[in-house]
């Protein structure tokens, strides 16, 4: 087994994902990285090898099919002899206020964003479990907390994706694996990119230091607490958020 560690960060192709497995490849880590087609994960992976030399097993995985998520997790065990970091990161959204919510919205948002992380945190078990040691962090939202109109169904999972992290803490701290996560606020990604100059200049009036995050202002949390000095630290949500929310 190679002394490396490997991290597995789920929807990688782009935003939040992609910064958080580049500064991870940064910080000598090999990795496993996934998105909904070939053809864009293979890219990240390429950026990121001819940037870092790191060795990246890139594929195209449908988070919310148990069975593909957990294949996913379980061929990246096998590939490198060992899974040292999970990064639940892969998330959508699916708006509307929840009187016209349809089930297929609400079906979409949870299976992607609650039921996958449950699912690949359960395959990681196995491997951590066997080596007593392991990161698990999961990447929930500002709203989780707050709420927000419109959002019930966003909400809902990251609300659940915030209360599993510390029920799987409770569960696993005595192999010696943390669980945790990191609550971004307003991130300039695709994900926040449709919003209007309108909205975008009210959101960042709410926000005391005054923009929105950045990608790397998520992954630095991310690397901290898959790090060394971060070993006392489970069951805990790290907000990020620029103080829009304390
Ligand atoms: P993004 O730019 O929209 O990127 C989403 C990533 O998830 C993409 O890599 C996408 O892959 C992948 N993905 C989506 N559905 C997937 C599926 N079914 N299977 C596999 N991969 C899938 O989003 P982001 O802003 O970086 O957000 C990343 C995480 O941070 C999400 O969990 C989000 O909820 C959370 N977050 C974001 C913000 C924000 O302001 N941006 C705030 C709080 C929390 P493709 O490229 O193939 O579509």
């Amino acid at each position: 087994m190679s002394d490396v560690k490997i991290a597995l960060v789920t929807g990688a192709s782009r935003g939040i994902g992609f910064v958080v497995a580049s500064q991870l490849a940064e910080a000598g880590y090999n990795l496993a990285i996934c998105g909904t087609t070939q053809a864009t994960i293979d890219a990240a992976a390429e950026q990121i090898r001819s940037a870092c030399g790191v060795e990246v097993l890139a594929k195209a995985v449908d988070v919310s099919d148990k069975d593909q998520m957990q294949g996913f997790v379980q061929e990246t065990a096998k590939h490198f002899g060992r899974l040292d970091v999970l990064v639940n990161n892969a998330g959508i959204t699916r708006d509307n206020l929840s009187m016209r919510m349809k089930s297929d919205e609400w079906n979409a948002v949870i299976d992607t964003n609650l039921s996958s992380v449950f699912h690949a945190m359960q395959a990681a078990l196995k491997p951590m479990m066997r080596a007593r040691s392991g990161r698990i962090i999961n990447i929930s939202s500002v709203v989780a907390g707050m709420g927000n109109p419109g959002q019930i169904n966003y909400c809902a999972s990251k609300g659940g994706v915030e209360a599993m992290t510390r029920s799987l803490a409770r569960e696993i701290g005595s192999r010696g694996i943390t669980v945790n996560a990191v609550a971004p606020g307003f991130i300039a990604t695709d994900m926040t990119a449709g919003l209007g100059d309108d909205a975008h200049a009210k959101l960042t009036d709410q926000i005391p230091l005054g923009r929105l995050g950045q990608p790397a202002d998520i992954a630095a949390a991310v690397v901290f607490l898959a790090g060394e000095s971060a070993a006392y630290i489970t069951g805990q949500v790290l907000h990020v958020n620029g103080g829009m929310y304390m």
